[in-house]
This record gives structure tokens, C-alpha cells and sequence, in this order.
């Protein structure tokens, strides 16, 4: 099999769009760069990833809870956060063509790359190596801060007192609603409120296919905990000895990008992850990647550099990802916010957030998994792209595939397509499932390979006699023959 390698950005871009993954929105009008609307397939696909996230992280936990909040929340919101007095990118623009660049993005096209860069520093880089606008070759401004919310207005008056903000994170709505879920569900310490929701950040230079969009979906979890226990936590085991490569902020500083092959539990004991919970999220969240197919060999923990650390993080670590386009990325924050959110939310609402906890009155510490739902796509759809023989098999997990099983009757006669259809009618009650009889049977089967279908049953000549199938396996090519009442059974055991 061909390696992931040779796979560029451009080929997995068509392919998703032929496909019918994902289409660039408004195409007809010539697209809206950082849009991509899901097509059917992506659709699928995203329901499952979804499901599957909301499954493993809070239907099957008893510590979990999930809220959906609105999109446009109160302004101050976004004030208590910090939001709106931090939350910017540095922008320039060119003084001949007026076109605008993303002033890190910019300069690490140069091979310039610094987590933080303050204005002096872009400025004096800029003008050092000479850096003129890539496209008109003038001359560039000077760096202004650009901030990344989306707003608009509440109300027909369009005036700054009416101003909103589209969210540019989950994580805020959990953070007011903190005190409603504690009370309105009796939670207890320790406990964490899930969301998964649409946001939206006004990025100055989209890129990547779905890795920098303008609007996409977080799937976030603050998990809340009495600030004198963030070394106690009783669930430690279940985690305590996976080995994950860790790429320590002292080791970035001395200039290098080694990762330590370390378990978790030495990781922490090392101090290196500084909370326990810290750890077993980092855990938690390893083992949901790898349960929907990625391949944890390419992926490693990397931790914020101080000047990288957000406003409100105690420490934070980036889960990344390598794509073999763009190197080592971001698919998911791990931050350890402390009581930054609660804290500022209380002094700017007059609301105390503070809870009981063994008798104690306390503002609860937060660790904080920020899934971004479509680098992690980008990451299942890179690691399961293969090309075999000139044909392209997706590998994806049969748990996300987003179609399970495709019925084909081995050639177009009446009394082959009446068994298969009603096969397929039967196993759309129960999976997603595709039915074609047109084409050679080699033909129908590396098309289903090619999104990914694990399964295809085929009516042959003996199914006619005995009511058996076969089913094929996407990966191995291996058959099986199984009586046609075992279908349903045996392609639910299959998939687990
Ligand atoms: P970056 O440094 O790449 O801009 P970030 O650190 O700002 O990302 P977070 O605020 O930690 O990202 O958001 C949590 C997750 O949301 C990220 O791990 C990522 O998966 C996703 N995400 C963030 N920005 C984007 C974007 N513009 N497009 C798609 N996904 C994004």
C-alpha cells in the first residue's frame, strides 16, 4: 500500500469534494474561504465522530453532564472572559495592494516560527529579512492587533450598545450555566459539563482545507474540581500507564522538538503534567482518538511554551497530530484553566461561584479538553487515505464509517436485484447502508472502498438457492458466507 506520505493537500481536498465529504460553501458564487459546508457522506461522517464523542466522554461516565447553549450569548460575556481585550492575532497589510496577512502565518512562510510574536518583534523581522507582500512585492505596514470574533447586532438598532458576539468558543456557556447544572442536576465535586456547538473566529488567513476555518465545531469539556484535590483522582488507574510522547516546554526552550516516551503517571510524578486530573484527561482523550482510528504512533503531547500560555491557563498542552502536509498541528487543547473563568465571571456578574465541597466553600479549579471536530476529521480521513493497486480504500473505522454496508446483487437480473433490495431495505433499519447493480462487481466494490464501507454483501447465484451471502471485507478482501436471517447480528458484531 502506497503511504500516506505522497498524499497532498490538494489531492485530499478533491477527493473529499468528488466524494461527497465536504463542498466548499457558497460554490456557486465562487466559494467564502474558511466556509465548508458537510456533504452527505461528511454529513455521516460527522454524526458518528459526534455520537461517538458524546457516547465515550458523557452518557457512559457518571461524572458528566452536557448542556447546549445559544451561539450569541450576553456581550459581557465575552468582556469576563477576556475575550474581547485578548483574544487577536497580529494583522498587516500591504501599503501598495492593501492585501492583509496573518503576521505569524506570514513569517513562518519565511521560516520564521515563534508560538508569540509581539508587534515590535514582527515589526523588526519584517524589516530585517526584507519581507515584502508575497503578492505585489510593496511594502508592509505595520503590524495592528486584529481580534477574531464575529460580531453583530441584537435588535434592529445597529449602534456599539447592541453589539453581540458569535461565540468564539463552547467553553463560556459552560461557564455561566456552571452554577444552574450544579444545582438543577445535584452534582457533586468532582464533576465536568460537556458541550459540543458551532463556533465561529473571524481567522485572518484560513488555510489548511478544514484545519483553519472561520466557523467550525468544538466538542469541549470543563471539568470542575475542589482546588485543594487536583492531585486526588480516584479514577487515576484507569490511565496511569499509557506511555505518550511528550514534548516538554523546557525541551522547546533548549531548541529542541524530542519527545520522551514517558507514562502518564511518571509524567505527573515528574511534574511534568502538574494536576493528576490533568494527566487523566490527557489519558481519557488519547484513548477517544484512538477508538475512532487514530493512530496514536503520530500523535504527540506538546506543551505551551510560557509566552504561548493563554490568559487564563495554568498550563496547557496541545494534542497534535502529524499530517503529512503540513507536519505536526493541533487537534485538540488540553488547558489547565485554574479558576480563571469562574472567578472573572463572578467578579464581573456580582454572582458568587463558589460551591460546597466536603463541608468546604469553594471556586472550583477546571481542566478543560477542546476538541476541534474538523482537524480531527482531517486527521481520521488522512491516517485511513490508502492507494492500492491505483485504487483508493478508505480505512476508516467501521465505528465512524459513514456508511456501514453496501448491498450488491453480482449482476442485474430481476430475481438478483429483488433479493438484494430486499436485503438492503431490511439493513437500512438498522445501519447506513448503500445498493448498487450497475457495473462490474470488481467495479462496485472498490467504489464502496473508496468512502470507506466496510461491508458489502453480495446475492449471488447460491444466495438464490440457500438464502446465504456473502459479506466482503473492505481491508482484507476476505469473504465470508453467513445465512441471510444472521445478517443483522452478525454485521452489529462486526462492527464492534
Ligand atoms: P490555533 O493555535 O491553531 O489557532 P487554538 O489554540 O486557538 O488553535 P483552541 O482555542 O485551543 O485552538 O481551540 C480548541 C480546538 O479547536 C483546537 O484544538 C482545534 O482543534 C480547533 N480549532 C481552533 N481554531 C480552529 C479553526 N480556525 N478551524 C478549525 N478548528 C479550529
Amino acid at each position: 500500500m502506497q503511504a500516506t506520505q505522497t498524499l497532498t493537500l490538494e489531492d485530499l481536498t478533491s477527493f473529499c469534494v468528488r466524494k461527497g465529504f465536504f463542498f466548499p460553501s457558497g460554490r456557486i458564487y465562487g466559494g467564502l474561504r474558511g466556509f465548508y459546508d458537510y456533504g452527505p457522506l461528511g454529513t455521516e461522517l460527522r454524526k458518528e465522530v459526534l455520537d461517538d464523542w458524546w457516547y465515550f466522554f458523557v452518557r457512559r461516565r457518571v461524572d458528566m453532564v452536557g448542556i447546549h447553549g445559544c451561539i450569541i450569548t450576553h456581550p459581557k460575556t465575552w468582556e469576563a472572559s477576556g475575550h474581547v481585550e485578548a483574544f487577536f492575532d497580529y494583522l498587516v497589510t500591504c501599503t501598495k495592494c492593501g492585501r492583509e496577512y496573518r503576521a505569524d502565518h506570514l513569517l513562518e512562510d519565511y521560516g520564521i516560527k515563534a508560538p508569540t510574536l509581539n508587534a515590535e518583534t514582527i515589526s523588526s523581522l519584517i524589516k530585517e529579512r526584507g519581507i515584502k507582500c508575497p503578492e505585489c512585492g510593496g511594502t508592509l505596514g505595520e503590524p495592528a492587533p486584529f481580534n477574531l470574533m464575529f460580531s453583530t447586532f441584537i435588535g434592529p438598532k445597529r449602534t456599539k450598545t447592541n453589539e453581540a458576539y458569535l461565540r468564539p468558543e463552547t467553553a463560556q456557556l459552560i461557564f455561566l450555566n456552571f452554577k444552574d447544572v450544579y444545582y438543577s442536576m445535584g452534582m457533586k465535586l468532582p464533576f465536568g459539563i460537556a458541550q459540543i456547538g458551532e463556533v465561529f473566529r473571524n481567522e485572518i488567513s484560513p488555510r489548511g482545507f478544514l484545519f483553519r476555518l472561520r466557523e467550525f465545531t468544538q466538542m469541549e469539556i470543563e471539568y470542575f474540581i475542589n482546588p485543594c484535590k487536583l492531585d486526588d483522582c480516584p479514577i487515576f488507574d484507569e490511565v496511569a500507564q499509557m506511555k505518550v510522547k511528550l514534548l516538554p516546554a523546557e525541551t522547546q526552550e533548549a531548541g529542541s522538538e524530542e519527545t520522551v516516551t514517558i507514562t502518564l503517571q511518571e509524567a505527573w510524578e515528574k511534574g511534568l503534567i502538574k494536576s493528576k486530573w490533568h494527566a487523566y484527561w490527557i489519558g481519557e482523550s488519547l484513548k477517544w482518538l484512538s477508538r475512532i482510528g487514530i493512530n496514536l504512533e503520530k500523535v504527540r503531547i506538546r506543551e505551551h511554551l510560557k509566552n504561548e500560555l493563554a490568559h487564563y491557563a495554568v498550563q496547557t498542552f496541545d494534542i497534535e497530530y502529524y499530517f503529512p502536509f503540513m507536519g505536526w498541528k493541533e487537534i485538540e487543547g488540553i488547558s489547565n484553566r485554574g479558576d480563571y473563568d469562574l472567578k472573572r465571571h463572578q467578579e464581573f456578574s456580582g454572582k458568587s461561584m463558589a460551591v460546597e465541597d466536603d463541608g468546604e466553600v469553594v471556586i472550583p479549579h477546571v481542566i478543560e479538553p477542546s476538541f476541534g471536530l474538523e482537524r480531527i476529521l482531517l486527521a481520521l480521513i488522512v491516517e485511513a487515505y490508502k492507494v492500492s493497486r491505483g485504487h483508493t480504500i478508505l480505512s476508516l473505522n467501521p465505528r465512524v464509517a459513514p456508511v456501514k454496508v453496501a448491498v450488491f446483487p453480482i449482476v442485474d437480473k430481476p430475481e438478483f436485484v429483488k433479493k438484494a433490495k430486499s436485503i438492503y431495505a431490511n439493513l437500512k433499519e438498522h445501519f447506513t447502508a448503500m445498493y448498487e447493480e450497475k457495473g462490474t462487481i470488481g467495479r462496485r466494490y472498490y467504489d464502496a472502498d473508496e468512502v470507506g464501507v466496510p461491508f458489502a454483501v453480495t446475492v449471488d447465484g447460491r444466495s438464490l438457492e440457500d438464502d446465504t451471502v456473502t459479506i466482503r471485507f473492505r481491508d482484507t478482501k476476505e469473504q465470508i458466507r453467513i445465512p441471510i436471517s444472521e445478517l443483522v447480528p452478525t454485521l452489529k458484531r462486526l462492527m464492534e
